[in-house]
This record gives C-alpha cells, structure tokens and sequence, in this order.
C-alpha cells in the first residue's frame, strides 16, 4: 500500500489562494459525497475526498500538482463523473480535481478542421457547436450528453460510430497535460501526422487519469455527414441477428456507421421504461440498429436497399426503415437508454465491457446465457456489434442483499470478461479499467502489464496520479 500524505487545513489555505475561495470544498461531506462516485456502482463503489478543487487554467492545475507531489498527496482528475468503472472514485480520498469549470470551446480551426477544447467541455456541446459551421466530431460515446470531452479522452470512450470512424483515439490530434510533477506539457497538436519519436500523445489516451490532468485537447473534425438513415431489424434469436453484422458490410459492400445490437430482455425492459413498443417485440429475440450517412436521398435509398435484401436473406424477420426524425428517435432512444431503462427495475445493475473479434460474439452470447442459467440471474446485453463490443448487465435478484450482490455481480461479470479474453477479446473496450477490472488486466494481458507499469512509473514516481486505478 502507498504512504500517502493527509490532506491539512494549510495545505486548503494554499489551494483556496490558487483557485479561489469558491472553488474549494472542504468539510462539508454532502457537497464532498457529490465527487465520491460514478456511475459505477453507486454507493457501494463509493469513497470521499478529503477535498475538492476546481481549477480554471492549466497554470492553477500546475500549482495544485506541485503542491500535492510535493506531500504525496494523491489527486483523482474528475470529468463528469459518467464512468463505469470506478476511475474518477478517489479511493485514497485526497484531492479530486475536477475539470467543470474548464468548459471553454477555444477555437474551432476550420482551416485545419481542428476544435480545441478545453477537458470539461460536455461532448454534445462540442458536436452542438461545430455542427452550425459544417462540422462534425464523430468520436461521441452514447453518454454524449453528460460526459466531459477530457473524461472521453482519459478512457478512451467508443461510441456507436466506431466502424466507421473509430473509437475517440482516432479524433484526438494533441494533449496538452499537466504532468504528475506539475510540468506542463503539450503533445502533438493541430498536426496530423507526426513520426517523430514515441507518440506520447496516444499513450494519454485512454490513462484514466494515471499519467497526468488533460488541460486542453486537440480534436480532429471532418465534414458534417449529410443525411442519415436508419434500420432496424428483428431476428428469431441473437444469433442470427449478431451473424447478420459481418456479411451486412461485405455482402452490401457499404459501411453503416452504426450497427447496434439489443437483446429481448433489454428491449422488454425498454418497452416499459420508454413506452415505446418495437415491432415484432413479442416474437423478437434480439434486434440490429444499423445507421447509414450519405449525401442525399437517392444514396440512402440506394444503401438500404442493398442492405435491407442481405438482412431479409440472413433471417431478418423484416427491416423496418425510419427515415424521419420521429422514428429514428423512438428506434435510437431504445438504446441510449438501455442502461436507464434496465436500472428503473433493478437500480444497482453493474455493466460489462467486454470486446472480442466480431465472429466471436455468438460463443460469448451462449456463454452469457450459460453464466446467466447457473448463477439464476438475468443478464440483459446490448452492445455496439460491429465493434465486437458488449455489455453484459447482470440485474440483482430482488431478495439479495446489496453486499452479497456486489461479490456476486463481480464474480458474473469477471467470468464473462475472462472468458472474452480467451475468445480473443479484451476486459474492457470503451469504460476503461478503473479499480474494478484491475485484477482482470492483469491476469489477461500478463505480457504487456509490466511495461505499462514501467511508463507509469517513470512519468510520477511518487504514485500520486489517481492511484489504485489501471494498477
Ligand atoms: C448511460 C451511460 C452511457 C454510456 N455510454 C458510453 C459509451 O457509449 N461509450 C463509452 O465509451 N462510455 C460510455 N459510458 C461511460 C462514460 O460515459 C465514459 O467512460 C466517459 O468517457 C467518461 O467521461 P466523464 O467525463 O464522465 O469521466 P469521469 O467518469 O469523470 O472520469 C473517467 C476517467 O477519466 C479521468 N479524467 C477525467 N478528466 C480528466 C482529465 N482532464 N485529465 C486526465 N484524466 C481525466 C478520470 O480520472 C477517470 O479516470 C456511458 C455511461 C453511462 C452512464
């Protein structure tokens, strides 16, 4: 265990002059619980800072390292708070910077098609803001209405855009970071290549707040897409719906930029929580949401047809087409709210992150359901199919206790995880590691472990950047 420092009336004194009376909390534990958790596990994931900074430059982040390398005090960097994998929880207590007050849009670049941003900025308020100039940041998770762009940057989020534009490492052009000893540090920037050396930049993708704080971000954008168009499609079973993703691209030769996978008991619990009702819901066992772009309606026209022809010839029950905005919302909020929609009826659901090679995904599906028979508990999935990426959501018997649920909802999902790994897969695809999957990182990536914790210890040697978080 690290020998941390104690967080001192002093040592708040220092941080209120650097950012500001306002901006400090100290000693009132119901504004402190606010930063204790995420959207993890709630309480029981929970742990209080001892304070909580809110600084509004990369200069006063820089102060506030200094300070806190100096005593060995560890710091967790706090985006939105929307993580699942219990990485902004500040399990050492200690200070939680967080970024909310650095929300500026600094520029939009639309010479070099570059946003700079600063890390609190809200996802959505970025796609918002470049869309009225033409624009389009196609790196957004699901989560893009509450999550901050720097906590998509520090886990790097994925989304239901993946096949065709990549997960958010593919979006961002350059960090600028406050390092753990409070050196400030850009990498990379408005340039779009760059074979100089080690690419430092993209090792901070994805950090979890374990290397340094993010204080501006350089963002890749491309032209607004023109016109969508979307499908959905029941199937008999999850099998012939998730043996449906690879041939729909190879078959119609074109490239949705979404295919989403929904499971029965997922969208029966949607029903309810949406009040919407799917066509086929009765006889569906699982259903594909696919999204194409393309400039005009003719080309739309012209891809879902293709499209629509290889579903029906893969066993789709039917593929029903909304190209208005009414149906496309009532098909989309299904699944932007899956997780909502399963946790109005069992609220203390953990999700599973795992990915694994497309062509694997029905092993992992009967795997699933398996887990789900022996252990006698329902695990609705959804996931982003095309990626390979899904979430197993095991829901809480009603007449289990929350520390026997814990244990249990652990022990599910770390066997699914697990049994990922083997197929070819990973523990985690887009939430991250956090400390909930730490044990499962290093059981499944031996090999590459003790070289990512070689990086981690050259760059703070002290441990104080969001200890107990990936290692
Ligand atoms: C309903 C729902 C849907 C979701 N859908 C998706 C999805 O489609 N795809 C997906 O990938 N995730 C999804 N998530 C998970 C979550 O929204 C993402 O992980 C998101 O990227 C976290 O951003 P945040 O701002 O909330 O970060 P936080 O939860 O606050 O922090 C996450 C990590 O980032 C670090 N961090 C935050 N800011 C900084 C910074 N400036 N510098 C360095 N480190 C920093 C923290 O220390 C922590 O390690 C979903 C969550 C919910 C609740």
């Amino acid at each position: 265990m690290n020998e941390f420092g104690k967080v001192t009336a002093a040592m708040v004194k220092e941080f209120k002059k650097i950012v500001g009376e306002n901006a400090v909390v100290y000693g009132d534990g119901d504004a402190l619980n606010n930063y204790s958790r995420d959207e993890s596990g709630g309480e029981y994931y929970s742990h209080m800072p001892d304070v909580v900074v809110k600084p509004e430059s990369a200069k006063q982040v820089s102060e506030l390292v200094k300070i806190a390398n100096k005593e060995r005090i560890p710091i967790t960097p706090r985006g939105a708070g929307s993580g699942l994998a219990g990485a902004a929880v500040p399990i050492y207590g200690g200070i939680v910077i967080s970024m909310e007050k650095m929300n500026r849009i600094l520029g939009i670049d639309k010479m070099n098609m570059v946003a700079i941003v600063e890390p609190g900025v809200v996802t959505n308020d970025l796609c918002r803001k470049v869309s009225e100039g033409g624009l389009y940041y196609a790196g957004y998770p699901m989560s893009v209405e509450t999550s901050f762009i720097g906590g998509n940057v520090a886990t790097n989020a994925g989304g239901s855009k993946v096949i065709k534009y990549g997960n958010t490492v593919h979006h961002v052009l350059g960090i600028e970071a406050v390092l753990p000893n409070g050196e400030i540090v850009q990498f990379g920037g408005k340039r779009r290549k760059d074979s100089s050396g080690y690419d430092i930049t993209h090792l901070l993708v994805g950090s979890e707040g374990t290397l340094g704080i993010f204080t501006k971000i350089f963002l890749n954008l491309i032209p607004l897409p023109g016109k969508t168009v979307d499908l959905l499609a029941p199937f008999r079973d999850v099998f012939t719906a998730i043996s449906n993703v690879g041939t729909l691209i190879t078959e119609s030769r074109t490239l949705p930029s979404s295919v989403e996978f929904i499971d029965d008991t997922s969208i029966a619990l949607g029903s309810k929580y949406n009040n919407i009702t799917l066509p086929f819901q009765e006889k569906a066992g699982a259903y594909l949401i696919i999204q194409y772009e393309g400039q005009g309606k003719s080309e739309l026209e012209s891809i879902y047809e293709k499209a629509g022809k290889v579903l029906i010839d893969g066993g789709a029950m039917d593929v029903f087409v909304a190209d208005n905005r009414t149906n496309s919302e009532k098909i989309w909020r299904m699944r932007r709210n899956w997780l909502e929609g399963i946790k109005a009826f069992a609220p203390h659901t953990p999700t599973g992150d795992v990915v694994l090679p497309t062509s694997e995904i029905p092993k992992i599906m009967d795997y699933i359901s398996k887990v789900s028979k022996e252990y006698k508990v329902q695990i609705p999935v959804a996931g982003h199919a095309a990626d390979g990426n899904l979430h197993p959501a095991p829901m809480k018997p009603e007449k289990m206790g929350l520390n026997e649920w814990k244990e249990f909802s652990e022990e599910i999902l770390s066997k699914i995880a697990m049994k990922a790994a083997e197929l070819g897969g990973a523990v985690s695809g887009e939430h991250g590691i956090g400390f909930l999957k730490k044990d499962l990182l290093r059981k499944t990536k031996r090999d590459q472990y003790a070289i990512m914790k070689s990086f981690k210890d050259v760059m703070d040697p002290n441990g104080i950047m969001n200890p107990g978080k990936i290692f």
